[in-house]
């Protein structure tokens, strides 16, 4: 039997709603003296501080909820013949994100293999469905043959790149770019 081309699928923005999360509970500490969360200034470093002592609190990755977006590139791929991985970045600073990652992946993708690592660009797959720029781009530098897809939000719509789609919500624009993925794989 031929194998499945592999799609693979990050977690944070893609399939859970990591961002809704961290602004909920970041704007809930008392602190004037800070900007509202905001993922174009999540880099700051007194912010940063913050959302990693948010991200430490026990089951707070565990409690993401799934983001709709995602779940709808997900059902697409395995509609169309791509089998599903999840290839998640693991934050150095964050143990308990791992632990908690995979408890995410058991609950909501039961079934579907899990990866999580510190370099998304070792992967080697032929679809890579993720929302931040710097990943895609890096994956598709290694992976030379395969195609992205990348949820759009404020931070990336800026991202540019001739073997990556975007998606919005257009869901049977997307199926006719998949599928049309999925061809040049087979
Ligand atoms: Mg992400």
């Amino acid at each position: 039997m031929t194998k499945k081309p592999i799609a693979f699928f990050d977690l944070d923005n893609t399939l859970c709603d990591y961002d809704s999360a961290i602004k909920r509970d970041y704007n809930d500490f008392e602190k004037p003296e800070y900007p509202a969360y905001d993922p174009a200034n999540k880099n700051i470093p007194e912010l940063r501080k913050f959302v990693d002592e948010l991200r430490s609190k026990p089951n707070w990755w565990l409690n993401l909820e799934p983001y709709e977006q995602g779940f709808d590139i997900l059902k697409i791929c395995v509609e169309i013949g791509f089998e599903p991985h999840i290839l998640t970045k693991g934050p150095r600073n964050c143990q308990n994100s791992w632990t908690e990652k995979l408890l995410w992946c058991q609950k909501y993708l039961p079934g579907v293999p899990v990866t999580i690592t510190q370099d998304k660009s070792i992967t080697r797959g032929h679809l890579l469905v993720d929302d931040y720029p710097p990943y895609l781009e890096e994956w598709l530098e290694k992976n030379q043959y395969s195609w992205g897809i990348m949820p759009l939000q404020t931070y990336n719509s800026y991202f540019d790149h001739e073997r990556v789609f975007e998606y919005h919500g257009a869901y049977d624009d997307l199926y006719e770019k998949i599928s049309m993925i999925y061809l040049k794989m087979i």
